[in-house]
């Protein structure tokens, strides 16, 4: 047995029933076996691998707050600091009743690498709970975030973790905790980012993954002989990274026909109207059964199947292990282009490999959703010098980010003879920096 097959061994013995949390050991792991193979002697001295794999710490709380009806309700609540080689630990926090610690360890692993690929001093963290902010009311929401924040208070801070937002957890989750933390605490530092304008958030940090996505993807495509121009796109989910990706996609001149929730999807042959999407979604909190509405020639599909439909460029953006080997094999045989990933590991192995083997370019999450995690960053830094940079200037440093993060992909993959594996290139282009910061560290 190899020095990767142990450490993967000893994950799933160690962490057993942590089915996510494999999942993405394994992604990353099986990609640096050509790195691994060059410095193995140096990593196993160093035990490289394992303390890579073991979080930092776990943090797992009570979390009990009271509903509508003077009821106690009982959460957990999970914050995994997984490393802080680079920088203060940084990722999001998860508010959905899947919530468990595998899906938190996953995703925190996930962050480690993400953040170092957007070449900016971050760390990896992930946290959140199996609370379900969907149908509750704002009273009830406010009474969750309180109680959430005042455990998590005690375990993060501006130099030490900065949560952030991720699925079910949007500008008003952000702006509960923040003002629970500023009450316990009673300073106001940047301890969180997605924060509202008006308190010290950055201007794009709403629009970023998904415009950081279209980025990627428009000089992926450049780069590989396509123009995004006049292509038809598939995206899944109707959240903050699906509406901006979508926005993003028509100012670059594709065309958008799809977006899903978890009941159901809606194909628009006349392009989505993201408008229409942000009223729903953003300023009502509804449902996709509402589309038809706005746009009469929609057609709604209860279920799933995005990825039935004819696409040169399909943009996962709901959440993890939703496009399956059937939908690689349908976006193939429907001469698909380009798969990027909007959401955190929507795309299970088994899909991925197919798309690779049959010429689909595809780029990883950790690179292509990482605009999200680089504008919180530079929502650290305005925070930190106590200013608010313009819209252009900050859309324009996350546009030279996600350019930055395509070309140090594409020219890790290149360095270790897998010329056009963005997955592989992506994993050791995060992994290398982080390797080096822990062993000039010491343990
Ligand atoms: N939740 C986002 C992610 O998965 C953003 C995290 C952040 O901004 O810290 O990267």
């Amino acid at each position: 047995m190899d020095y990767v097959d142990e450490v993967l061994e000893t994950v799933v013995r160690k962490n057993p029933a942590e089915q996510e949390f494999h999942q993405a050991v394994k992604e990353v792991l099986e990609s640096l076996r050509p790195i691994v193979k060059v410095n193995e002697a140096k990593y196993r001295k160093e035990a490289l691998l394992e303390r890579l794999v073991e979080p930092d710490r776990q943090i797992k709380f009570r979390v009990p707050w009271v509903d509508d009806k003077g009821q106690v309700q009982v959460n957990t609540g999970y914050r995994v600091q997984f490393n802080n080689a680079v920088g203060p630990y940084k990722g999001g926090l998860r508010l959905h009743p899947s919530v468990n610690i595998g899906i938190i360890k996953f995703l925190g692993f996930e962050q480690i690498f993400k953040n170092s690929l957007t070449g900016l001093p971050i760390g990896g963290a992930k946290g959140g709970s199996d609370f379900d902010p969907k149908g509750k009311s704002d009273r009830e929401v406010l009474a969750f975030c309180k109680s959430f924040m005042t455990e998590l208070y005690k375990y993060i801070g501006a130099d030490v973790d900065v949560p952030a937002g991720d699925i079910g957890t949007g500008a008003r989750e952000i702006g509960y905790m923040f003002g629970q933390f500023k009450k316990i605490k009673g300073t106001y530092e940047g301890v969180l980012t997605g924060k509202g304008l008006s308190y010290g958030g950055s201007l794009v940090r709403k629009e970023a993954t998904g415009y950081g996505l279209l980025y990627l993807v428009e000089e992926m495509l450049k780069c590989n002989g396509f123009d995004i121009t006049g292509k038809l796109v598939a995206i899944s989910g109707s959240g903050n990274v699906a509406i901006y990706a979508a926005q993003k996609a028509f100012q670059l001149g594709a065309k958008v026909i799809t977006v899903s929730d978890s009941n159901g999807w809606v194909y628009d042959p006349e392009g989505i109207d993201v408008a229409a999407l942000q009223i729903i979604k953003e300023e009502n909190r509804g449902r996709l059964t509402e589309y038809k509405k706005y746009r009469p020639n929609s057609e709604y599909h209860e279920g799933r199947g995005v990825w039935s439909v004819k696409c040169d460029i399909a943009l996962p953006c709901a959440t993890q292990n939703e496009l399956l080997l059937e939908d690689a094999k349908a976006l193939v045989s429907n001469h698909c282009i380009a798969v990027a990933e909007g959401a955190n590991m929507p795309t299970t192995l088994d899909a991925t490999e197919y798309l690779q083997t049959h010429g689909v370019l595809f780029a990883p999450g950790k690179a292509a959703n990482a605009g999200g995690v680089a504008t919180s960053a530079l929502e650290m830094s305005q925070n930190s010098e106590r200013l608010s940079w313009s819209f252009e200037e900050v859309d324009e440093k996350l546009k030279h980010i996600m350019l930055n993060i395509f070309h140090n992909m594409s020219d890790a993959a290149e360095r270790y003879g897998a010329k056009g594996n963005y997955v592989m290139g992506a994993n050791i282009a995060g992994f290398e920096k982080v390797a080096d910061a822990m062993i000039a560290q010491g343990i």
